[in-house]
Formats: structure tokens, C-alpha cells, sequence
């Protein structure tokens, strides 16, 4: 039976205060059960920003702030905020390796920065999750490991966006593991449902709750979180998941049979873990 003291919370969520549906789309979650959400900054482009120096990140990351001040009207909201890969790709294109390098790195260091200050509770970072040059890659990946280092450093979490393929997880638990981060605080965003097999790396799944993913994920285990990545772009309705999705489909799980117990861990207990966070109603 599902009980009203169920936290639930969407682990990876974007709110577009310029262009998207911001609040609403805050208040659908909450209206379908949902009770925690963490906003994760947007690449600089999708909020219409453009980055000529590091210091640029300041103002997208202080809209994502902004977004989790308004929602916390509604339900309890966290930032995590940090360079897309993919904005590391673009710079590298339009500015040269060397100076696109310069200014993630420096972004990265903004961010984390922002965590010191209680402002975010994580950083995101990864790796291209699409073909890239082997230069490209190598750098990636360095970005990434300064991330982590960073992370480490604070004592706190991070979010990777990253390819998802066969080694992948392995490929990350390796990286994080020479950066001396633990297993916990290594969250793969939109993962596929590994449960099992990330509970022997250095890894913590973040599922994307897909159909059939909760049910695949379930079935193995207690230790993962649940996210939508929760585009809030009004011209792409319905091309990723909707704020709903998370309370409803855990809803679902429990009234098809899921103890609801084991949602407290996903809900509350891994998050509270991973992040350092008290989850409460
Ligand atoms: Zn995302």
C-alpha cells in the first residue's frame, strides 16, 4: 500500500525559467505525489546564454539557483550544476582545445565553488555520449577527472552524463576509484537499470525511468535512484519524460506489489547517502 509519508524524489530534473514551464511543471510533479527534485543547470546554449569566459557560467548557474528557490515553494528542491560535455565539444569547435579546456575547467571550479557555499549540492560533469576525435575524447575525460577531484575535495556528489555503453560502468568506476571518490558519490544520470552489476563498482545508478526500466531495476535490487531528465523545452513536448512520471510510476510499482519499503530506500535512503541531504516530508 502506498502511505502519504513516502518521500519521492526525481533525481535528475531541468527547469527552463526563460523559455520552458518552469513552475508548472514544478507543480505537476507535486500534484502527482512527487516531494524532491534535483534541478540540474541546463548547457549555457538551452537557456539562450552564450560562454565567452569561465566567469559566464555564474549567470546559468544562478538561474538553476533561481529555479530551485521558486520550487522549494512547492516541494523541497537541490541544485546540482556543472558543464554539459557536450558544451566542451562546441567550445573546442568554435574557440580551439586549449581555450574550450580553460574555460570548462574553470566552469567546473565555479561550480564547485557553489557547492562551498551551500548553494548546490553536487557538480555534473561526464564524457560525450556520442563519437567524438580521440583528442577530444582524452580531454573529456581529464575534465571529468578534475570534476571528480573536485568533488572530492568538497566531500560531495557527482552527477556524470556519459555514454552508456557495455564497459561504461566499469570505464567510470575506474576513473572515480583513482580519484578515491566513494561508490556513493558517483551518480550515472540517466543509467540504464545496472543495479546488480553496480553494486560491485564505484558507481550509483540514477535510472531513467523509461518503460519497463523501474520494473527491470526492482528486480534487482534496492540501490539506485530515479530520474526523467525533465527537459522543460516547450518546443520538444513529449520528447523525454514528463514531471509526472516518477511519483506516478512509483506509485504504480507499489500498488502492483513493490513493498513500499523498498522505495523509502530509493526515495529517501540513497538519496540522503549519495548527497548528504535530509529527505523528510
Ligand atoms: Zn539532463
Amino acid at each position: 500500500m502506498y502511505s502519504s509519508s513516502l518521500p519521492i524524489m526525481d533525481d535528475h530534473m531541468h527547469i527552463n525559467l526563460r523559455t520552458g514551464r518552469g513552475m508548472e511543471a514544478i507543480k505537476e510533479f507535486k500534484n502527482a505525489g512527487g516531494t524532491h527534485v534535483i534541478i540540474v543547470s541546463l548547457p549555457a546554449g538551452e537557456t539562450g546564454m552564450a560562454i565567452n569566459s569561465a566567469e559566464d557560467y555564474r549567470a546559468v548557474f544562478d538561474l538553476t539557483i533561481e529555479a530551485v528557490r521558486q520550487a522549494n515553494e512547492f516541494v523541497k528542491a537541490y541544485a546540482v550544476i556543472g558543464v554539459h560535455p557536450a558544451e566542451f565539444v562546441g567550445l573546442a569547435e568554435t574557440r580551439g582545445i586549449d581555450e574550450a579546456y580553460a574555460i570548462v575547467e574553470e566552469g567546473l571550479d565555479i561550480a564547485a565553488g557553489y557547492v562551498a557555499e551551500g548553494k548546490a549540492i553536487g557538480v555534473k560533469s561526464g564524457r560525450p555520449h556520442y563519437p567524438v576525435s580521440p583528442e577530444i575524447w582524452e580531454q573529456s575525460n581529464m575534465l571529468m577527472r578534475h570534476a571528480m577531484d573536485l568533488c572530492k575535495e568538497r566531500d560531495c556528489a557527482i552527477q556524470l552524463h556519459t555514454e552508456s555503453e557495455d564497459n561504461t560502468m566499469e570505464s567510470l568506476s575506474e576513473i572515480a576509484s583513482m580519484a578515491g571518490l566513494p561508490p556513493w558519490r558517483v551518480i550515472k544520470h540517466f543509467s540504464p537499470p545496472l543495479v546488480k552489476k553496480c553494486e560491485t563498482l564505484n558507481i550509483f545508478p540514477s535510472v531513467i525511468a523509461s518503460k519497463g526500466a523501474l520494473e527491470e531495476a526492482v528486480a534487482q535490487g534496492s540501490r539506485f535512484m530515479l530520474e526523467t531528465d525533465y527537459i522543460d523545452d516547450a518546443n520538444r513536448p513529449g520528447a523525454v519524460l514528463g514531471p509526472k512520471t516518477v511519483p506516478r510510476k512509483t506509485k504504480e510499482a507499489i500498488r502492483t506489489g513493490t513493498p513500499e519499503e523498498l522505495f523509502f530506500k530509493v526515495h529517501k535512503d540513497n538519496p540522503e547517502k549519495c548527497y548528504g541531504i535530509k529527505v523528510e516530508l
